[in-house]
C-alpha cells in the first residue's frame, strides 16, 4: 500500500497515493518520451481512431475561392474551381456538421479559400451556431480579414467564439510580393477591429526562410505586446502547386531562436483555447525585461510533429472527408449525401475513413512524390 504523502497544494493535508510534490513534472518527462501530451485533458467522447486518438475538431472549407494568391497556399494562376452544383450547400454543410457533432466533435472552425468571399457567409454560421444546442462547444473562424471589417457586426450575431487571421509580414512591398495582392494595412487594421470585439484573435504566418524570417520579432511586438493577442507561426508545409522547398522552411528550432534575439521564451502549458497544435510561450523583452501582454505559437507540423496528439479532421467545399491535412486520402460524403444515405449510414462512413488514419504523416520527399503523382490538393483547395 501506497504510503500517504503531504500535497503542499492542499493545506498539507495527506493524500493518500498522491504523486510526491515534482514527482508529475518526471511524469510529464516519461510521456514526453511516448510522444504523449500530458497537459491535454482525456476526452470523454470524440471520434476515436485506431489509434486512440479522439477526434473533437472539424474544420469546414466553405469555398475553394479566396481575394489573394498566397504564394505557399495556391500557384499564381489560381486554382481549377468545382462547379458551384458541386460545392456543398449550406443545408448540407450543416447536416454533415451535425453527423460530426453527434459523432463527438465539440469544435468546428469555418475556413477556406477565404470564407468570407462565400456569398451570405454569416447565415452559415448562425446555422452552424445552433449546433451548440447538439454539444458543439466553440465555432471559430479563419480568415485573412479582408472582407472581415464589414461583416463584423454580424459575425458577432453568428457566435463565433474566436477567429484566426493571416498575416505573414507588416511590410506592404513584402505583403504584395507574399499574397501577390495588396492589402497590407487592411489586415493589420482588421485585426485591430477583430480584437475589440472578439474574445479571441490570433494571427497567423507562414514563417519562411529568405522572406519574413527578419520580421518574427516585430510581429510579435505588434500581436502579442500591442494588441496583448496570441502570434503564431507555422512552419511551411507541401502542398500542391506551392513549390516547396527545404530551403525556404524555417524549422521550429529556427523560429524560437530568431524570437530569443530580442525575448526570453517562456513555455506556457495549453489553456485550452487551441486545438493542441501549438506549443506556446510568453515572451519577456530582453531591452527592457518587461513581459509581453500576449504570447506565442510555435506549429511545427513539420521538424517537430504533433500527430500522436491530433484532433483534427477536415471537411472540404466539395463535401470530402479528410482526416490528415498531410495526406492526400480522402472520401466522398457528398454523393452518398446526395444518393439520400441516411445518418447511420452517413456516420459509418465517416468512421470508416478516420480508421484509415495513419499514426503520423509521411516525411516531405514523400509527400512531395505522392503530390507529383496528381489528384493532390493545394493548400486553397483543402481548407487549412
Ligand atoms: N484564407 C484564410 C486565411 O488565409 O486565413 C483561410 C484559409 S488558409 C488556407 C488557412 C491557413 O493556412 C492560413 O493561416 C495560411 O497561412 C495557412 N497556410 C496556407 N498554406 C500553407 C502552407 N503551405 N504551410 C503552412 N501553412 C499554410
Ligand atoms: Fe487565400 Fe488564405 Fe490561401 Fe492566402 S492562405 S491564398 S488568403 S486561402
Amino acid at each position: 500500500m501506497l504510503a500517504p504523502v503531504l500535497d503542499p497544494l492542499r493545506n498539507k493535508l495527506p493524500v493518500v497515493g498522491a504523486l510526491p510534490f515534482g514527482m508529475e513534472r518526471m511524469d510529464e518527462a516519461t510521456a514526453a518520451r511516448y510522444g504523449l501530451v500530458p497537459s491535454q485533458r482525456a476526452q470523454a467522447q470524440g471520434l476515436v481512431d485506431r489509434f486512440g486518438r479522439a477526434h473533437t475538431s472539424l474544420r469546414i472549407s466553405v469555398t475553394e475561392r479566396c481575394n489573394l494568391r498566397c504564394s505557399y497556399c495556391m500557384p499564381e494562376e489560381g486554382v481549377p474551381l468545382h462547379p458551384k452544383a458541386e460545392v456543398l450547400s449550406f443545408e448540407e454543410i450543416e447536416r454533415l456538421a451535425a453527423l460530426f457533432v453527434r459523432l463527438g466533435i465539440t469544435r468546428i472552425r469555418l475556413t477556406g479559400g477565404e470564407p468570407l468571399v462565400r456569398k451570405d457567409f454569416p447565415q452559415l454560421a448562425l446555422r452552424l451556431g445552433a449546433l451548440r444546442a447538439q454539444g458543439l462547444a466553440r465555432l471559430q473562424l479563419t480568415t485573412n480579414a479582408l472582407l472581415l471589417e464589414d461583416q463584423l457586426p454580424l459575425l458577432r450575431e453568428a457566435g463565433f467564439d474566436g477567429v484566426n487571421i493571416s498575416l505573414d509580414t507588416l511590410r506592404p512591398e513584402r505583403f504584395r510580393a507574399i499574397t501577390r495582392r495588396d492589402g497590407c494595412a487592411e489586415t493589420i487594421a482588421a485585426i485591430r477591429a477583430a480584437a475589440r470585439v472578439f474574445q479571441t484573435v490570433k494571427v497567423n504566418a507562414v514563417a519562411l526562410q529568405g522572406t519574413n524570417q527578419d520580421e518574427l520579432c516585430d510581429l510579435a511586438r505588434l500581436v502579442a505586446g500591442e494588441l496583448g493577442l496570441e502570434m503564431r507561426y507555422i512552419e511551411y508545409m507541401p502542398f500542391d502547386g506551392n513549390h516547396w522547398s527545404d530551403s525556404q522552411l524555417l524549422p521550429a528550432a529556427a523560429i524560437r531562436a530568431e524570437l530569443e534575439r530580442e525575448f526570453e521564451l517562456l513555455p506556457l502549458a495549453d489553456d485550452g483555447t487551441g486545438s493542441g497544435t501549438a506549443a506556446l510561450h510568453g515572451l519577456r523583452d530582453r531591452a527592457t525585461g518587461a513581459r509581453l501582454r500576449g504570447r506565442v505559437g510555435i506549429i511545427s507540423s513539420m521538424t517537430e510533429p504533433f500527430c500522436s496528439s491530433c484532433s483534427r479532421l477536415r471537411l472540404t467545399a466539395d463535401g470530402m472527408f479528410r482526416w490528415c491535412l498531410l495526406d492526400e486520402a480522402e472520401l466522398d460524403l457528398k454523393a452518398p449525401l446526395r444518393a439520400g444515405a441516411s445518418d447511420a449510414a452517413l456516420m459509418e462512413l465517416i468512421e470508416s475513413g478516420l480508421s484509415r488514419k495513419r499514426a503520423g504523416h509521411a516525411p516531405a520527399e514523400e509527400l512531395l512524390r505522392a503530390q507529383s503523382a496528381g489528384h493532390a490538393r493545394s493548400m486553397v483547395r483543402i481548407g487549412g
